[in-house]
C-alpha cells in the first residue's frame, strides 16, 4: 500500500539523502564553480593542511549541503553539521568547537541567524583557532582560552549581506550557487532516475526540467512525484504526456513557477498595477515573510524576466502580465 502525501510540494529531507551526490564529479553542473574548489582542495591536501573557510551562498535547493558533504567526503575527514537557528547561545557554538577533531569540517547552514554572541565567538575560532570557554556562573564565571586544532567551517547562506564583514572576510573562499539551467537539470534527473530505479525518456526529462524552477531539489521531487503517477498507471516507461498530466495534477506551472511565485506576480499585477510596490507592502499582501519573498521567490523572477527591481520597488514585467493571463498596459517594462 502506498500513501500519497497531502503535501506533495513539503521537503522530504529523508529521501534527500539518496539523491546526494558523494564526490565532486557527481555533482551535477556549475562547472566554474566545481573546477575552482578542486583546485582549492587539491592544494590543501598537497599542503596537507585543513583548507582555508568556505562560504557557500545562494538561494535554497541548489546544492549547498551536497558540496558540503562533498569537500568532507574529498578530502577524507568526518563533518559535523548544525545551523545559525539551532545555536541559541554561544556556548552552544562552544562547546561544538571544543569538540572538533583536527580538519574535521563543520558545516553551519543558514549562518546569516546565527546569534551576535555566537557570532563573535565563531570569528576568533575561525582566524585563531581558539575559543573561550566560560565555567561557572555569575560573579564567579571564569573564561578559559582553549586552543582548537585546525578546522574548516563551512557556511551556507541564502542571505550573504547579512553577513557581518569581519565574519564574511573569515572565509578565504566564497561560491555563488545559482539557478541551473535546464540542460543541467535534464542531467540531474537522469541521474536520478537511474538512482530510484525509474524509466524515463529523455523528452519526459526535457519536460520536467522546464518545470523545476532551475532547482535540483525540486526537480528530485517533482521526480518521485511522476513516479507515483507511473506506478498507479502501471506504466513501463514514462513519457513527456505522462510528466504533463501528473504535474498539472499538481498544479505546476509550465515555467516551474510555485504558488508563491504566482501568488508575488499577481499582488503585484492586480492589486499594484503592476508596481512599483515596496517589499515589505507585497510580503504583507502575500502572507509571507519578507525575507522569504526576497530571497526564495525574487530571485528566480528576476532572472527569469518576470520582476524588476528598481529604486521605487519591484514592478511587474510585460512577461508577468502575460503568464497570468492579463493584457500589459502599454507602457509596461519589458
Ligand atoms: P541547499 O543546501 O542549497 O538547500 P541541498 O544541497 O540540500 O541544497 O540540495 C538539495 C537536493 O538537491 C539534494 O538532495 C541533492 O541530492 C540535490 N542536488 C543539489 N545540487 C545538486 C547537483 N549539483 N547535482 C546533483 N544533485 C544535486
Amino acid at each position: 500500500l502506498r500513501m500519497v502525501s497531502a503535501a506533495p510540494l513539503d521537503d522530504e529531507p529523508v529521501s534527500d539523502e539518496e539523491l546526494r551526490p558523494q564526490d565532486l564529479q557527481g555533482f551535477i553542473g556549475q562547472p566554474r564553480l566545481k573546477a575552482q574548489l578542486e583546485l582549492f582542495l587539491a592544494a590543501a591536501q598537497k599542503r596537507q593542511v585543513a583548507p582555508d573557510h568556505i562560504l557557500l551562498a545562494g538561494p535554497p535547493g541548489l546544492g549547498k549541503t551536497t558540496l558540503a558533504m562533498i569537500v568532507a567526503h574529498e578530502l577524507e575527514v568526518p563533518i559535523r553539521i548544525t545551523s545559525g537557528p539551532a545555536v541559541q547561545h554561544a556556548g552552544d557554538l562552544a562547546s561544538i568547537l571544543s569538540s572538533l577533531e583536527a580538519g574535521e569540517v563543520l558545516f553551519i547552514d543558514e549562518i546569516h541567524r546565527l546569534p551576535r554572541a555566537a557570532e563573535e565567538l565563531l570569528y576568533i575560532a575561525m582566524e585563531d583557532f581558539r575559543v573561550d570557554v566560560m565555567v561557572g556562573k555569575g560573579p564567579g564565571a571564569s573564561s578559559i582560552p582553549l586552543t582548537l586544532p585546525r578546522f574548516t567551517v563551512i557556511g551556507a547562506t541564502t542571505r550573504e549581506g547579512m553577513l557581518p564583514s569581519p565574519l564574511r572576510a573569515r572565509f578565504g573562499f566564497t561560491a555563488h550557487l545559482d539557478f541551473y539551467p535546464p540542460e543541467e537539470l535534464e542531467k540531474l534527473l537522469e541521474r536520478s532516475a537511474r538512482v530510484l530505479d525509474i524509466r524515463i525518456t529523455d523528452q519526459a526529462c526535457v519536460q520536467l526540467a522546464q518545470r523545476s524552477r532551475g532547482t535540483p531539489r525540486i526537480a528530485n521531487r517533482l521526480l518521485r512525484r511522476v513516479r507515483d503517477w507511473a506506478i498507479v498507471h502501471d506504466l513501463q516507461e514514462v513519457g513527456p504526456d505522462d510528466v504533463k498530466a501528473a504535474l498539472s495534477l499538481y498544479q505546476i506551472d509550465s515555467e516551474g513557477l510555485d504558488r508563491l511565485d504566482l501568488a508575488v506576480l499577481n499582488a503585484i499585477v492586480r492589486s499594484f498595477n503592476g508596481g512599483p510596490v515596496g517589499l515589505n507592502n507585497l510580503a504583507a499582501m502575500v502572507g509571507e515573510e519578507a525575507e522569504t519573498v526576497e530571497t526564495v521567490c525574487e530571485p528566480y523572477l528576476v532572472r527569469e524576466g518576470f520582476l524588476v527591481r528598481t529604486p521605487k520597488g519591484r514592478v511587474a514585467t510585460k512577461k508577468a502580465w502575460e503568464h497570468i493571463g492579463l493584457q500589459p498596459p502599454d507602457d509596461v517594462m519589458k
